[in-house]
């Protein structure tokens, strides 16, 4: 996010969308030349039909975030297709700190662009796969969005998952004030827009 908001901020209305929830896995492989490159991005894109799919870096280290609700062979056939095809690839069954800054080291030794990840308003760090939600503040005619990891999703886990986002935004590290009468409500899916976004991201990287 940009600069914090003044204490004064009031919102006046929440819309939010949860992570969806599923098992997640960070693909990484060396690209040596352009046609590795192009091959990687189309077996990334052809998992975006399958999955969920945020691109974390694009050059020469690839890496894709990707999340898959129940069946999990998908990891394995990606696996199997990055070994076999690759000189150099990893595979990581989670997305943690440790996954993100072994990415970015690999990158950083490279040369390699990271593309720039949701962060958490409450802890700081990078998650593809966030809870989002979109605040209207009093005064102010653009939307501000917000996005919390999953570890703090878990950890401010309510009943409901408007009282999730609403302890989320009262852990918000910027100062938010969202009142008791503030209505809270969920948006409707977005899955199917968000490997567009992943996809234009990506566009703007390359
Ligand atoms: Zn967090």
């Amino acid at each position: 996010m940009g600069k914090p908001f003044s204490r004064q901020s009031e919102v006046t209305r929440v819309h939010f969308h949860p992570a969806e929830t599923g098992s997640r896995a960070v693909f990484l492989a060396e690209a040596r030349t352009n046609k590795e490159l192009r091959q990687l991005r189309e077996l990334f894109d052809m998992v975006g039909q399958l999955a969920m799919v945020v691109p974390i870096s694009h050059g020469a280290v690839m890496s894709y975030a990707v999340q898959v609700d129940g069946d999990t062979s998908l990891f394995g056939k990606i696996e199997w297709l990055l070994k076999t095809q690759f000189t150099f690839s990893l595979v990581e069954r989670n997305f943690s700190d440790v996954t993100f800054n072994l990415v970015r080291s690999l990158c950083v030794d490279s040369n390699t662009q990271m593309v720039e990840l949701p962060e958490c308003g409450a802890c700081g760090a990078a998650d593809p796969f966030p809870t989002r939600a979109s605040l209207e503040l009093a005064g102010s005619e653009a939307p501000v969005h917000v996005s919390y990891c999953s570890r703090c999703t878990t950890r401010h886990e309510g009943a409901e998952p408007a009282e999730t986002i609403r302890a989320l935004l009262a852990a918000d590290r910027s100062g938010l004030h969202v009142g008791r009468e503030t209505p809270v409500t969920q948006m409707p899916d977005i899955v199917e827009q968000r490997p567009r976004w992943a996809a234009s991201k990506l566009a703007m990287a390359g």
